[in-house]
């Protein structure tokens, strides 16, 4: 019976010290949005130094893709480079263009690395908000300078384009990475639970003291959630709306995701959601989705492994591949739209 009791006591000790474990938030300002890091499971001083280490392995990425600000990268080499020039890409760059260039294959173009040119012409991604339709001209001139087709893998890292003034443009899939090599910096340093949260792109690790973590998708037109997930496995979770960076003219909205097909911002959803194995393809698949719409895209999502997706379209109604809909939890007020 003594025995009995001290095994109780025991457990009990065990249980408040873990309680006594409280999560460790940061936030961080980096990949030009609010990141926030939620730690759980391990003491303050270890969180904190894994946090600081992810990122630093973040800001990495963020210098190693960036087109904006004064850093210096290989990205920016390419895109400078003419015609013809032989460029040799960071090891990282070059992966993810290759990548990149199997999801502009997978999503028949929608998603494309090489919009460089024309993101600038629009000028979503400037400090200063566009508050100009592009003229049809300046669209066309933007067009004109893109394509994956006019870019060519010659040797090990080493690209060429065959026509000046192609650039890439990593701003759909970078944060993604970003946001895997946080999470693996966190993994490296003996974390197990954990949310890397960069402005409503994540990745989320294990749970939170047994219980699964309670992942908001916000409204795209309220500022509220527009329901939720219950999560407790390595997944992740990213969201692309028109209401990130957008403005309004003539009572239409205009935004960051480019039809490559129109050169204008995508008209069939208002955001699309995607959990994926990894936040880089979460990302990369959430913007290509965007613009494929629920019609074109739900036979992609329902091909890949893995891989689920929530539409909001442009009539405010929800559409939701078959592994998702018995998970995520409708907030009431939405149910009766
Ligand atoms: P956010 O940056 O808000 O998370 P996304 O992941 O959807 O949103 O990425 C949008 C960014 O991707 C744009 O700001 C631009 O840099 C780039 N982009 C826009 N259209 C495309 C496209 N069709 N394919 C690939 N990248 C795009
Ligand atoms: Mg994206």
């Amino acid at each position: 019976m003594l025995k009995y009791l001290w095994a109780v006591a025991a457990l009990s000790l065990l249980v408040s010290c873990q309680s006594q474990v409280e999560d460790v938030k940061e936030t961080r300002l980096l990949l030009g949005t609010v990141v926030t890091f939620t730690v759980a499971g391990v003491p303050e001083d270890v969180a904190l130094k894994a946090i600081t280490q992810a990122v630093a392995a973040m800001q990495g990425v963020e210098n190693r893709f960036t087109t904006h600000g004064d850093v210096l990268n290989t990205v920016k080499t390419f895109n400078q480079a003419a015609a013809g020039e032989a460029v040799q890409l960071d090891a990282d760059v070059d992966t993810l263009l290759q990548q990149s260039i199997t999801y502009w294959q997978q999503t028949q173009g929608a998603f494309d690395p090489t919009l460089g040119d024309l993101n600038r012409r629009w000028g979503f991604s400037g400090d200063v908000a566009p508050t100009q339709v592009l003229s049809k001209a300046e669209v066309k001139k933007g067009l004109a300078r893109s394509g994956v087709d006019h870019i060519r893998r010659i040797a090990p890292r080493t690209w060429v384009k065959d026509k000046t003034g192609i650039q890439l443009d990593f701003g759909a899939i970078a944060k993604g990475l970003a946001i895997d090599k946080g999470i693996a910096k966190l993994q490296y340093l003996g974390v197990e639970h954990a949310i890397i949260n960069a402005g409503g792109d994540m990745r989320i690790l294990g749970d939170h003291s047994g219980h699964a973590w309670r992942i908001a998708i916000r409204h795209p037109r309220q500022d509220t959630a527009l329901g939720w997930l219950d999560i407790s496995a390595d997944t992740s979770i990213v969201t692309s709306g028109d209401y990130e960076r957008f403005f309004i003219s003539q009572g239409k909205r205009y935004h960051h995701i480019i039809n490559p097909k129109t050169g204008f911002p995508a008209v069939q959803s208002v955001s699309v959601t995607v959990q994926a194995p990894t936040a880089m393809q979460a990302d990369a698949l959430s913007t290509a989705l965007f613009i494929l719409g629920f019609e074109k895209g739900m036979g992609l999502v329902e091909s890949m492994p893995d891989v689920e997706a929530i539409w909001v379209d442009s009539n405010m109604l929800i559409h939701m591949s078959s592994g998702i809909k018995s998970q995520f939890h409708l907030m009431q007020k939405n149910r009766d739209k």
